[in-house]
């Protein structure tokens, strides 16, 4: 396995640079955090540098690049601090294109290069979390007409998104579970905003759906299909956080360092003492390791498929191991990590969250455990 990238690869990181160095980022991203407000002009500038077209097949004028490509991308926006968990919705279109109708692909597709935020999925329900099969949302026939009634809660995006992917059961066959493409601005939907310790750029709320009436067109994908097509789309979603979690923690370990080796504390750098050398050392050896886990996933994915055993270990393992290399490097800031207005606070207090949004470290241990017994059965 060769994990240099090849010229395009490495143009497209060249991009990422220059981008990167056009304007002090950070300023926007700090208010962007500070005001719970999604970085559009960001990701609209990503989008036009084509990063929402990757995976798109070239049929569709995209790159069919392909999770190498994007682990690269992901790696070297994270690097640089960019909030790369706000983009997960950018390798959506191949989901819209799979699934999709000719009309949800048309509305989807239409907001592609605008950087605003297009659709996400609502599953998780106040009863129903990590047990997702107990939602009780329903869809309801009735005169030709179908309706949405129930309750769903910390739906990322759900604040911007024109349209949401519900999951509901068929109120008459309760077994039944389908997904339907819900646009927000019907009548029926109410949606509060609840707060969260990070990921603060990218909104997460309630919805309530009161007798929301759709067609039959509405449909997202196959009745009765829903919980197979979301699987897919959990294990992008946990690769994708898993890349976004390495990235961060690479941006941490940067910046720690450079610290370690300015600040003067006992007459010298305090890189120079043996405790903060070992803590550089331990985060160096987890950097390490979630490189070589995401590469190698993506690298198999792209010559096979990724089995959802992988991606959740890669979601446990960077959300961990990430999370640590931060605190470590927070440590290594002293004060100014943990007061003032350094973005290492931000970066703590958004991979915190990884650990339990996208699904919980115990669901991603279950997930891996089943997965990896199952080849010696
Ligand atoms: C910021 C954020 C964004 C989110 N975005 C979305 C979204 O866009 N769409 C969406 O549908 N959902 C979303 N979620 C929901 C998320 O997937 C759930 O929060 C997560 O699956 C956990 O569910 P829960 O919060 O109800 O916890 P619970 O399921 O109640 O779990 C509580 C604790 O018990 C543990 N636990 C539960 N069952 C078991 C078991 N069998 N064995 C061992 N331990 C167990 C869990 O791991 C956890 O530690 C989001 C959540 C957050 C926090």
């Amino acid at each position: 396995m060769d994990f240099r990238l090849t010229d395009e690869q490495e143009l497209l990181v060249a991009g990422i640079r220059e981008l990167m160095a056009r304007e002090n980022w950070d300023n926007y991203f700090a208010e962007c955090d500070a005001n719970s407000q999604y970085p559009e002009r960001f990701v609209k500038e990503l989008a036009g540098m084509g990063i929402d077209s990757l995976l798109l097949p070239e049929e569709h004028d995209g790159f069919a690049a392909g999770l190498v490509t994007v682990t690269a991308v992901w790696e070297e926006l994270g690097r640089l601090g960019a909030p790369t968990y706000v983009l997960y919705q950018l390798t959506g279109f191949n989901t819209i294109l799979r699934e999709g109708t000719q009309e949800q692909i048309e509305k989807i597709m239409a907001l592609r290069g605008t950087g605003k935020q297009m659709w996400n999925s609502a599953i998780t329900e106040p009863g129903a979390g990590s047990d997702v099969g107990s939602l009780q949302t329903t869809y309801t026939r009735k005169n030709g007409k179908v309706y949405l009634n129930g309750h769903k809660t910390f739906i990322t995006s759900s604040a911007g998104v024109p349209y949401l992917v519900v999951m509901a059961r068929d109120s008459e066959n309760r077994d039944c579970f389908t997904e339907w493409f819900v646009d927000m601005s019907r009548p029926g939907i109410k949606i509060e905003k609840l707060t969260k310790l990070g990921l603060k750029m990218d909104s997460c709320c309630d919805i309530y759906f009161d007798n929301v009436e759709m067609e039959e067109k509405d449909m997202f994908g196959k009745e009765g299909n829903g919980f197979n097509r979301v699987k897919e789309e959990f294990d992008a979603e946990r690769f994708l956080v898993g890349c976004t979690n390495y990235g961060i923690a690479l941006c941490a370990f940067e910046d720690a360092a450079k610290y370690a080796n300015q600040r003067e504390q006992f007459g010298q750098k305090i890189g120079r003492f043996q405790l903060i050398q070992e803590k550089f050392a331990h985060m160096a050896i987890k950097l390490k390791n979630m490189k070589n886990m995401l590469y190698e996933t993506a690298w198999n994915a792209d010559n096979g498929k990724m089995n959802s055993g992988e991606a959740a270990m890669c979601k446990y393992y960077c959300a961990n191991a990430g999370f640590e290399v931060v605190d470590s490097a927070m440590q290594v800031f002293g004060g100014i990590g943990v007061a003032g207005d350094h973005r290492i606070s931000r970066f703590w207090r958004d991979l915190r969250v990884d650990r339990v949004s996208g699904g919980s470290d115990e669901m991603q241990i279950l997930t891996a455990g089943r997965e990896v017994l199952k080849k010696y059965r």
